[in-house]
């Protein structure tokens, strides 16, 4: 552990929570030699990243948005991280998405440019076994899928190898001095720390709210259900019918449905249930389909739309990143971090992402709490150690955190 008692200079980045994206973060700062610290309450992608359908490749908010840049520099990032890091696999299957209808295919928003509209012989060459051919699909050649999980852990193992430490415990508050973060108040003590980035997902606001700003991130919930299937039963990732369907490793097939009604356990389901009617009448071979899970995972999507990354305006040494698609902008966004983290550069990709745009109010939607106390010390009361527990791939799912918030991720 960095030694260093508080206000003196201390060059340990600390990462606060081990989803893909802080995941992403960790690694690209370690392998630029600088220290790392990564707090996760629970194992890493224990949160929304543990249920993700982890499409890379679809926006969903449209080609010339704001973040228009960074989810086109996507699909590119994966494939650099591929090449840098070999348990790092995409499978890239390309996407297929069509109406029942038949009216026209959905694009989510996106740019043709890189799809093509295909008829149906050209469907059925990418999907031989589907029973109904649309019309016409839209095909998007370059996209693919990750095991969200299984990057979350190659990206874990990536940055210990240069160096990380992954401590298993709640980060409560930050610790300031002279408007500078000094350190991590944290369930088993306090770490002092340079920067720290805030990777938390759900759980970034409460802990920037001490800052004095209410940073909006609604709590979404997605339905996952896990099939088993024979393998290659369905090729590509279709999106229809209100649902996303691929396959996973081996035998598994996965399906995203938005979380209709409640999340009870009728509610899941009913949705895994209506998910595996559609696989059995759609495809050859889909009688032999079989539901093995359905759980509902809850994204952190900024109220805007727009990931929020960069440097947070009133205290030094603080930066967050929140965002939705998080699984597909986990490589640009952890490369860009580093960056800005390590050479105190401001990446342009980001300037439209900045957390500012809640402080300065010029999208008028926030109010700036008064923070009251200034420099208030939040948490204090901590040690100055923290007691290290290193964090195991495999270690079972913490039902409460230490701070007795419910865990990130469960209905
Ligand atoms: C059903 C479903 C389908 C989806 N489909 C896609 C898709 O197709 N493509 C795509 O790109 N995205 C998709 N997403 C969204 C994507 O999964 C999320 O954007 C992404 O996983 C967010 O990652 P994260 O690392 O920011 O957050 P999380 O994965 O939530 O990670 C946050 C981590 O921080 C830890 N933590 C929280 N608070 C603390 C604390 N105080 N101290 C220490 N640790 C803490 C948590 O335990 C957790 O491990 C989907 C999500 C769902 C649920």
């Amino acid at each position: 552990m960095a030694a260093g008692a508080e206000g003196t200079h201390v060059q340990q980045v600390v990462v606060v929570g081990a989803g893909i994206v802080g995941a992403s973060v960790a690694f690209h700062v370690a392998r630029t030699g600088r220290a790392v610290t990564v707090l996760e309450r629970a194992r890493p992608a224990a949160g929304a990243t543990g249920k993700s359908f982890a499409w890379i490749g679809n926006d969903g908010d449209g080609s010339d948005g704001p973040a228009a840049a960074l989810n086109d520099a996507a699909p590119g990032e994966w494939h650099r991280l591929e090449a840098e890091l070999t348990d790092v696999r995409v499978r890239w299957s390309g996407s297929l998405s069509w109406t029942d209808d038949g009216s026209q295919p959905r694009t989510f928003g996106r740019s043709l440019e890189r799809a093509r509209v295909l008829h149906r012989s050209e469907v059925a060459a990418l999907e031989p076994n589907l029973r109904t051919l649309p019309e016409q699909a839209i095909h998007f050649p370059g996209d693919g899928a990750v095991d969200p999980v299984a990057v979350t852990r190659a990206l874990v193992r990536a940055a210990r190898a240069h160096g990380a430490r992954v401590i298993r415990t709640t980060a409560i508050a930050l610790r300031r001095h002279d408007g500078r973060v000094t350190g991590v108040e944290t369930a088993a003590g306090f770490l002092p720390s340079g920067d720290v980035v805030l990777a938390a997902g759900l759980d970034v606001p409460a802990l920037v709210s001490p800052l004095g700003v209410e940073l909006p991130v609604s709590a979404s919930p997605a339905v996952l259900a896990r099939f088993r299937a024979s393998e290659n039963l369905v090729r590509t990732l279709i999106a229809t019918s209100g649902m996303e369907v691929r396959s996973g490793e081996g035998s598994a097939l996965l399906a995203a449905l938005a979380c209709e009604g409640g999340a009870t356990a009728e509610d899941l389901e009913a949705s895994g249930r209506r998910a595996l009617a559609w696989l059995t009448s759609a495809f050859h071979g889909g009688d032999e389909v079989a539901l093995t899970s359905v759980d509902v995972g809850v994204r952190p999507i900024p109220v805007d739309g727009l990931p929020v990354v960069g440097r947070w305006p009133t205290v030094a040494g603080a930066y967050v990143v929140v965002m939705h698609p998080g699984v597909q902008l986990a490589p640009v966004v952890g490369r860009l971090v580093a960056e800005e983290v390590v050479h105190g550069t401001d990446a342009v990709e980001l300037e439209d992402c900045r957390p500012a745009r809640f402080t300065t109010g010029d999208r008028g939607r926030l109010p700036v709490r008064a923070s009251g106390a200034g420099e208030a010390q939040v948490g204090e009361g901590g040690g100055d150690g923290v007691v290290v527990q290193q964090v195991e791939d495999q270690e079972p799912v913490q039902q409460h955190s230490a701070a007795g918030q419910p865990e990130v991720g469960k209905p």
